[in-house]
Order: C-alpha cells, then structure tokens, then sequence
C-alpha cells in the first residue's frame, strides 16, 4: 500500500472497461476540468450544476480550453470532437442515474456537499462509485451522508485540471479496497499521477499551501508589502511560478477561506487562524478571478491590484 507520500508516476492508460459513464456535479472551474480530461479520455460525461448558467459557461470554457490545446498540438481536432460529443448535461440528480461513477465538485461547504449526497444517493445504480474533489473537508464524514461509505473515496484534482498533473487520492476510513483500486486506475487511464493522503483535514497539498497563502494575506494585512510587492517576492524569490495572492484569486477565495476554516476547526491549532483580511474580500464577494475582483482586479486589460 502508498504511504502518505509515496508519488507514483502514470502514463495515460486505456480507459477501464468498469466505468462507462462518469457523472460530475458543479460546473464550475473545478466541474469544467475534471468533465474536459473525462471526456478526452474515452468516458461518457453528464455535467451537473444548480445553475443551467453554470453549466453553460462551463461547455464554452471546455470548447475554448480543448481549443487552445489543439492550437499548440496537445490534442487532434477529431480528439476535441469526439470529447465535446461525449459530454451532456442535466439538471436533475434523476440523470446521474445510469452513472458508474459520480464526482462531487460542488462549492466548498459541508453542508452543501451533505445536501448534495442525501438527495443523489436514492437515484444511483447500486454498485456505483462516488467521489468528491473537496479541497479539505473530512472524507470519513461525507461518507457518513452517503449510503455507501464503502465505495466513497476523496479524488482531489488540482486547477486548472487539464493542466496539472497530479490527483490526491484520500481513503476515507470504511472505503474498500476495491474503490480505492478501481478509482485509481480511472485517475491513471486520465494520463494523472496519484499522491496517496491520509484523511486529515485539507490532506497533502492543501495543508503545506494554503497556510502560506493565508500568512501572504497576514503580511499584507500588516502592511509588510503591498500585493505586488508580496507576490514579486515569492515568484523572484522563491522561484514560484505565480506569487502567492496570484494564486489566492486562481483557486477562489472563499475556497481559500474555507479550508482554512477546515484546518483551524479540524487541527485545533491558532497557526491556522485565517486572516481577517481574507475574510473581508469573502464578505465583500471579491473572490478573485471568477467574480473578477480579489486582490487583483481583473475587469481591465491588464489585472490591477487592490491594495
Ligand atoms: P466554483 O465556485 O467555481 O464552482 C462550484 C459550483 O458548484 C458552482 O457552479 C455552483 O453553482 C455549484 N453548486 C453549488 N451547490 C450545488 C448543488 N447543490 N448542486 C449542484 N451544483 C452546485 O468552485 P470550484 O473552484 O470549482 O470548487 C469546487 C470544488 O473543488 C470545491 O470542493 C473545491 O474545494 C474543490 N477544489 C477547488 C480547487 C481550486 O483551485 N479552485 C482545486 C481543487 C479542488
């Protein structure tokens, strides 16, 4: 078995023959990914979102990504054909019904996902799988709100997912062995490279990132540096590819906020405590790129920042 952080590299495999159709519910950046590489992998994917907006936005962002990847060679315009022709959508968990498997890539929130699983779970087949993309939130527990713990595993894709290469995988502690086997050779047949977590809060990625990211917004909060100084900083200095806020605004800042709520409740630990200031963009609704405004404004030609 992987210890915690044992990486193993993967080649794309050929699509496993268990899993025929994938379900994917939220359509948002996460949503949009995961349903692009699924699809370019040979699966037959049906999108899910509350908002039919979302689900809109997320077909034309996946026809302009899959675009711009044959543009630079990556993928052959029959491939971007045949992945767009293996995407639907639906507005009803009644859909999801004929799905082998089913990832949860909903908003951040507990309460949200629960919600999502109590009323999904009465329309799957009996043996399919469920999965769920959160960023931190305990996988034991989601299981808990499901009625197969056993076949529930945490697959954690990092944005933008066409691009990225790795996928945490994350136990929670009834799922078998069989669920853990069967999603990582689907993770692999996506041409992905797996790291194996634990089920603590915010697993591997998350935990090391994002108290960086919330001590970048301390240290302008203190007024240390301003947004430009922050993030120049960190990408000449510690040779990051995008400074820390920068990255903040990518991944949304109530996701920010929200696993590190997850850490400071889950770790019971001060050095968690998430910054007011990043609480006060959260209120304001500024939550980076996707609302265009974060500590960056992005609703000019060239980003701006805000403070
Ligand atoms: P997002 O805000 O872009 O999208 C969330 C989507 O979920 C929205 O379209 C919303 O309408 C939809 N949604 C909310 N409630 C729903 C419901 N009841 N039924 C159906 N759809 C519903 O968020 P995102 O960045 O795509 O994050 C989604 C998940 O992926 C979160 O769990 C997040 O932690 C995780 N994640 C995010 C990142 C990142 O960098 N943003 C990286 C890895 C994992």
């Amino acid at each position: 078995m992987d210890t915690a952080v044992k990486v193993k590299k993967t080649s794309a495999a050929p699509p496993v023959n268990f899993i025929k159709k994938v379900g994917i519910i939220g359509a948002g950046q996460m949503g949009n990914g995961i349903a692009h590489v699924v699809a370019l992998a040979g699966y037959n994917v049906v999108l899910n979102d509350q908002k039919k907006e979302a689900i809109d936005k997320a077909l034309g962002t996946i026809e302009r990504n899959m675009t711009r990847q044959v543009g630079r060679g990556l993928i052959t315009e029959s491939d971007m054909k045949a992945g767009l022709k293996r995407i639907g959508f639906a507005t009803s968990f009644a859909d999801l019904g004929d799905a082998d498997l089913v990832v949860e890539a909903a908003t951040e929130d507990e309460s949200v996902k629960r919600k999502i699983f109590v009323e999904l779970c009465p329309h799957l087949k009996k043996d399919a799988m469920l999965a769920s993309n959160t960023s931190s939130i305990s996988i034991t527990r989601l299981g808990a709100s499901t009625d197969r713990p056993e076949r529930f595993i945490g697959m954690h894709f990092m944005n933008p997912v066409p691009v990225m290469q790795l996928v945490e995988l994350i136990r929670g502690i009834a799922t078998e062995d069989e669920t853990f086997s069967h999603t990582r050779q689907f993770v692999e047949s996506l041409g992905k490279t797996i790291a194996v977590s634990e089920d603590f809060p915010a697993f591997i990625v998350n935990r090391i990132l994002l108290p960086m990211i919330n001590e970048a917004v301390y240290t302008l909060y203190e007024g240390v540096g301003g947004v430009e100084a922050i993030d120049k900083a960190m990408r000449l200095g510690a040779n990051h590819p995008m400074g820390p806020l920068e990255l903040a605004d990518f991944i949304g800042l109530d996701t920010c906020l929200s696993v590190m709520q997850v850490l400071y409740e889950g770790l019971a630990d001060t050095k968690y405590r998430p910054c007011p200031l990043l609480v006060k963009y959260v209120e304001a609704g500024w939550l980076g790129r996707k609302t265009q405004r974060g500590f960056y404004d992005y609703r000019g030609e060239a980003p701006v920042p805000t403070r």
